[in-house]
């Protein structure tokens, strides 16, 4: 691969030779376990990855596992994989280092991704499942080579995936809404005019008020 003022030269392994404007590298990711199956730990067979607990043990005794390398099943997806994320791997080595001390972890957060792509910057709160119908927040219009905007996705009336370009800010004070009930508020939570703190803030006290009564009940 050799970089030109623009673009790019690319030789394949036949010897073709392509020059283009963009190159993009998807070559995916394979776990080098090799360590951990000589071990004799439990792999999965479809990932590869090292089949963990939700405390992050391995199926050896006093091994855990945690990072790009752990297959373990994801309850907001309904199945076992690898999440190759950062937050996910450093939210797997808490639980583990918390598991070795003996202690109950707190569970994962919830997974959060970002990456900066084209000069945007793109952060995932959550996760897309079938049936999720998704709402705009709208934004003033900005400037297109810089826009910002977010994704609200909804299922059964919770918010269970957000997606925002260069609205991070925005994106962490949705955090405490993950799982609650925000159907009646989503039309407030799309108009880019309302800040979000209020809302948030009111979905909260209506959910902690829920659960007074119920526990007085
Ligand atoms: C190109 C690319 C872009 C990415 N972009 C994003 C992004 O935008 N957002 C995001 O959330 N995540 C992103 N990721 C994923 C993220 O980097 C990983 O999920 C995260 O780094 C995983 O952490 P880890 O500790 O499990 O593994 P790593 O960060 O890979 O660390 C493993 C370490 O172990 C070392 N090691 C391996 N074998 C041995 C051995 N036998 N002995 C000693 N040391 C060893 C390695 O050298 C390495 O330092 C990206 C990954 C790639 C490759």
């Amino acid at each position: 691969m050799e970089p030109l003022p623009q673009g790019v030269r690319v030789r394949l392994a036949d010897g073709t030779t392509w020059q283009v404007p963009v190159l993009v590298v998807a070559i995916g990711l394979t776990p080098d376990t090799g360590l951990a199956a000589a071990a004799g730990l439990a792999l999965h067979p479809g990932n590869g990855g090292i089949r963990i607990d939700e405390q992050g043990r391995t199926s050896a005794p006093y091994i855990y596992a945690a990072g790009d390398c752990a297959s373990q099943f994801q309850p907001l997806f309904g199945a076992e994989m690898r999440m190759e994320s950062w937050q996910s791997a450093n939210e797997q080595a808490r639980i583990a280092a918390t598991s070795m001390l003996g202690l109950q972890a707190a569970p994962a957060a919830t997974p959060w991704f970002w990456t900066d792509q084209f000069g945007c910057n793109v952060q995932m709160l959550g996760a897309s499942r079938d049936g999720m119908r998704y709402t705009w927040r709208d934004t003033p219009p900005g400037d297109a080579a810089s826009p910002k905007f977010m994704l609200l996705g909804m299922l059964d009336g919770r918010l269970g995936h957000a997606i925002a370009v260069n609205a991070g800010g925005d994106l962490r004070q949705l955090r405490p809404l993950f799982g609650l009930p925000v159907n009646e508020y989503l039309a407030r939570l799309c108009d880019a005019a309302l800040p979000l703190r209020q809302i948030v803030r009111e979905v909260q006290a209506e959910a902690a008020g829920r659960t007074a009564s119920l526990t007085t009940n």
